[in-house]
């Protein structure tokens, strides 16, 4: 009896360990399910990341502009195609090099050394000059920016643009600018001070004589005698021609920097003499009126000689806050109409 009572409880034991043994397979399999899934799971995103890099690694080969990537030592750990091209070297003899060896940009020798940006971490752009031939420097912006490796290690990226073309186009367009300012400036017929630049001289420097007070500013308005006359039977080109020597010779014989020769309008011109008093405009006056003699240009139809002259007014003022070049202008303008009363090719002055 008791034999058969132990067989049962040893057969219930092990159905029981039996039904325990499906279970903990039944979880194993479970768990080895989850774990198959974890396993492909971590596998697609290697494959994806395996991807993107691959696909970050071809977009940094292809960009136009040169690129290098480096330690914070400077160690170039990846350089792109353009960037080798600007080296003229392969990629053996850039990566593991350090940057100051590949590429002096001046930049070096000072504080301003790209690799700041690994201690800093902030982006930075140097406007450089390199050397990209023999005695041949091109203009590049260089921008660089922080880098965080994988490993956690600093570095810094450095893109170099190539901005030659737009510095050249930015020189002709200020060259452009210059020369249009000067043309601006310039009559068209005579080449000397127009009469805009000629207004634009004097206020300044009737101002600046009025700052510095008690300083003498002299004005000699000249006008070509019997110049109708001319150009009725010489012919308006004749006349042009004429007006084009007169020019010239009234910008020979100003001599200071300070003084300026300009057409004032048709024959008459001006010559604008700032910080000079009444003496020294006699003899700047008589120097123009002699130098216009000199020319003798041949003129049969002037009632006062054979050749061309000039008759001159001369006048100076003190600039204050009170007065302005317009009123020196008026008396100048006085003393040409008294020169041309007083029988023409004369330098008459103001009282
Ligand atoms: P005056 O001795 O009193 O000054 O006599 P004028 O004949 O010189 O004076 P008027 O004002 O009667 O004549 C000036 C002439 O200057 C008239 C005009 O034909 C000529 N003139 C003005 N501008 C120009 C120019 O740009 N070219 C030429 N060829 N002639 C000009
Ligand atoms: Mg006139
Ligand atoms: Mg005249």
């Amino acid at each position: 009896m008791t034999d058969i009572n132990d067989d049962t409880q040893l057969l219930d034991q092990l159905k029981k360990e039996n039904e325990d043994l499906k279970q903990a397979c039944e979880n194993l399999r479970g768990e080895r399910e989850a774990l198959e899934m974890v396993i492909a799971d971590a596998g697609n995103k290697q494959l994806r990341a395996e991807i993107d890099c691959m696909e970050l690694e071809q977009i940094f080969l292809a960009v136009s502009d040169a690129m290098w990537a480096a330690r914070d030592d400077g160690t170039i750990i990846r350089a792109n195609e353009a960037m080798l091209k600007l080296l003229g070297k392969p990629a053996a003899e850039v990566v593991g090099k350090k940057c100051h060896d590949l590429l002096n940009y001046g930049l070096c020798e000072n504080d301003s050394c790209p690799r700041e940006v690994c201690s800093s971490r902030v982006r930075k752009e140097f406007d450089v000059q390199l050397p990209t031939g023999p005695n041949i420097y091109e203009h590049y912006i260089i921008s660089v920016a922080p880098l965080t490796t994988i490993i956690g290690t600093t570095g810094f990226i450095s893109q170099f643009k190539n901005i030659t073309a737009r510095k050249e186009a930015e020189q002709k367009l200020e060259e452009l600018n210059l020369a249009l300012s000067e043309m601006a400036r310039i009559d068209g017929l005579t080449g000397i001070a127009n009469r805009r630049y000629f207004d634009e001289v004097f206020e300044k420097e009737w101002k600046r004589l009025a700052r510095e007070q008690d300083q003498p500013f002299s004005l000699v308005l000249a006008d070509i005698d019997f110049f109708k006359k001319y150009n009725d039977n010489y012919g308006h080109q004749q006349g042009d021609d004429c007006l084009i020597l007169v020019g010239k010779a009234l910008k020979e014989i100003i001599l200071r920097p300070s003084d300026m020769a300009a057409r004032y309008g048709g024959e008459e011109f001006a010559l604008l003499l700032p910080g000079i008093d009444l003496e020294g405009a006699t003899t700047v006056g008589e120097r123009a009126r002699k130098a216009i003699i000199d020319l003798q240009i041949k003129h049969e139809f002037s009632d006062i000689a054979g050749h061309i002259t000039m008759s001159l007014g001369g006048a100076m003022m003190f600039p204050t806050q009170d007065n302005s070049p317009a009123d020196l202008i008026a008396l100048a303008d006085q003393t040409l109409y008294q020169a041309k009363k007083n029988g023409r090719n004369n330098l008459t002055l103001a009282k």
